[in-house]
């Protein structure tokens, strides 16, 4: 089995309804919305065929449409969709349903029938819920969250529910367990949504600037992996290494935790529209938002800082010089994305990481031209570049003059042989 596309994390919204109101909601206000069967089913056929590491059921609140899951879940098997594993994020506040838990049994089956057809496929992601967040190891994860500011969630029914699917769903590869229990990556605030309006009831008056998050997730998340002899699976593979989420309206957004507003207001594409284009249309989305993940998580860093400024919350441990750095890789990374976006129709055969590197280059030479100080051209490409400090100090403008002119070569070879 070869695979041609490869998704780290496939997100399924059922629903924007919720029975809870938390205050740290990135989603914002619920809204009376659940995913369709045409939705669902035209997202099936977008994927089929592509190896789909992580598929995340989410919501709103997904156990509000437990029929929903489970037609999603029959589906993926009527349509034989690839799927490694399957987490579940739910607040709990259910009694449990025995159709869901007999459809999860039937899906395990299938995941392991997948499995044994796959063979054992080498998890390639970064993400994956058993790494991330947790250690435990499981084809199907249910994760309870109790906690939280403004939570307020009930111990006995989250207990119960617990029970209750332990029970019915009697797998080895089944879990399902607090997220207060077992989760590795807490605390940090994503100032999204809810969150947003209820920063000061959140954060207070002062905040280290690693425990709050400014959401953007703008920047190119694809990759091609190369001619592999030694990886059977993934040979000239387009590897999708962030989560795609497919709303409940059917707007697609990178990662799972935007504001329903946000969505909405600028998606990058809605999955209604797509005719068999649905990976070109996310290579587009990546093109126009060419910079890498190091650097959109420097431009974060700065919005967080931006914020903190502006609402007059003072950040710990941070000073003056520290905010004019960031100050300045913010407005470099502006430059390199800009750079990227100008030359890939100049050189529309180079692939993104290609791109990445020759705008990178074009960058620095310039950093030099202008005598810019090396200290701080060396500190955008630690901070904002996959270059190791052993690589840093080879960077010359004559190696980035040298880099620049052997991709326009390769460029025009391959145009040459497109001919
Ligand atoms: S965080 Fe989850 S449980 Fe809380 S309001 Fe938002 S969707 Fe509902």
């Amino acid at each position: 089995m070869k695979f041609d596309y490869y998704m780290s994390c496939l997100t399924i919204e059922i629903t924007r309804r919720c029975n809870k109101h938390c205050l740290f909601c990135a989603k914002g206000d619920a809204q009376n919305l659940d995913i369709t069967k045409k939705i669902i089913d035209k997202t099936l056929s977008e994927v089929k065929g592509c190896f789909i590491n992580t598929l995340r059921i989410s919501g709103g609140e997904p156990l509000l449409r437990p029929d929903i899951i489970c037609y999603l879940l029959n589906q993926i098997i009527e349509k034989h969709i690839i799927v490694n594993d399957v987490v579940m994020f739910t607040n709990g506040h259910f009694t449990g349903d025995s159709e869901l838990a007999n459809c999860i049994c039937t899906f395990l089956n299938y995941l392991r029938q997948i499995e044994s057809e796959a063979g054992t496929i080498m998890r390639w992601s970064n993400f994956n819920f058993t790494s991330k967040y947790s250690s435990i190891a499981a084809k199907f994860a249910i994760i309870i969250s109790d906690v939280g500011k403004g939570r307020n969630v009930s111990p006995d029914m989250v207990n119960d529910l617990i029970t209750y699917y332990s029970e019915k769903i009697q797998d080895d590869a089944f879990y399902i367990m607090k997220q207060s229990e077992d989760f590795k990556s807490m605390g940090q605030i994503t100032l999204e949504g809810n969150a947003k309006r209820n920063y000061k009831d959140l954060i207070g008056d002062s905040v280290y600037i690693n425990q709050i998050k400014i959401l953007n997730n703008n920047y190119c998340f694809v990759t091609n992996s190369a001619n592999n002899p030694h990886q059977p699976f993934f040979h000239n593979t387009y590897f999708v290494m962030k989560t795609l989420t497919v709303s409940a309206n059917g707007n697609v957004f990178p990662g799972c935790s935007m504001s329903y507003v946000r969505v909405d207001n600028k998606p990058m594409f809605n999955i209604l529209d797509c005719n068999k284009n649905f990976f070109e249309k996310v290579d587009t989305f990546c093109w126009n938002n060419p910079i890498c993940d190091m650097a959109m998580s420097k431009r974060n860093t700065f919005a967080a800082m931006e914020f903190c400024r502006k609402k007059g919350i003072k950040i710990k441990n941070m000073t003056k010089q520290d905010y004019i750095l960031f100050q300045m890789l913010d407005d470099l990374i502006n430059q390199y994305e800009t750079i990227a976006r100008d030359i890939h129709p100049m050189l529309p055969y180079l692939n993104h990481a290609e791109i990445d590197g020759v705008a990178i280059a074009i960058l620095v030479n310039n950093l030099y031209e202008k005598k810019i100080p090396k200290e701080y051209i060396d500190f955008f490409l630690k901070e904002c570049t996959d270059f190791g400090p052993e690589n840093i100090p080879l960077v010359t403008p004559e190696w980035c003059r040298g880099f620049i002119l052997s991709y326009v070569e390769k460029n025009k070879e391959l145009a040459h042989k497109a001919q």
